[in-house]
């Protein structure tokens, strides 16, 4: 899972577009879960707020719930790791990108491995030794998809 807390907190990056003109960001946009954003009408906050380049319709995500860690599974199952509501937008993907630090525990072990960069992931694949195992664990892929809550009820 992501290493998200206050004081170091996870930089989410996106690609995302606008649902009103359907204009895609130029850029990767970027955030934290503990930013806080006034919206215009000033009752909500929210973690990323801005204006559409093409049309200047508002575009505004937050994430309500998570990050949770994935749980291993054989073979591997999609999982929730975060949930954000989206106002204006539409995410198109993920970018978790190089400096992205990620932690893990050894399932068995509860070993604790801290600091997973994770460009190292998408470049050769992670991997470190577990001492309370006595052996090799690692990371080999990791792929991610935008879905609609609905398909995790229990999230
Ligand atoms: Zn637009």
């Amino acid at each position: 899972m992501p290493v998200d807390t206050e004081e170091k907190p996870y930089q989410y990056s996106f690609r995302i577009k606008c649902t009103s003109c359907q204009s895609e960001h130029p850029n990767e946009i970027s955030f934290t879960r503990f930013d806080s954003i006034p919206t215009t009408t000033g009752k909500s906050n929210v973690n990323y707020i801005q204006k559409c380049r093409s049309c200047q319709k508002q575009l505004s995500i937050d994430i309500i719930k998570g990050p949770q860690a994935y749980m291993l599974n054989d073979p591997p199952t999609e999982q929730p790791i975060i949930k954000f509501d989206t106002k204006g937008c539409d995410v198109l993907a993920f970018v978790p990108g190089k400096g992205h630090k990620w932690q893990a525990e050894g399932a068995e072990t509860g070993s604790k491995f801290e600091d997973i960069d994770f460009g190292e992931i998408e470049d050769e694949g992670y991997s470190e030794y577990d001492e309370r195992a006595l052996e090799e664990v690692g990371i080999t892929e990791a792929e991610f998809t935008i879905v609609n809550a609905k398909k995790f009820k229990t999230f």
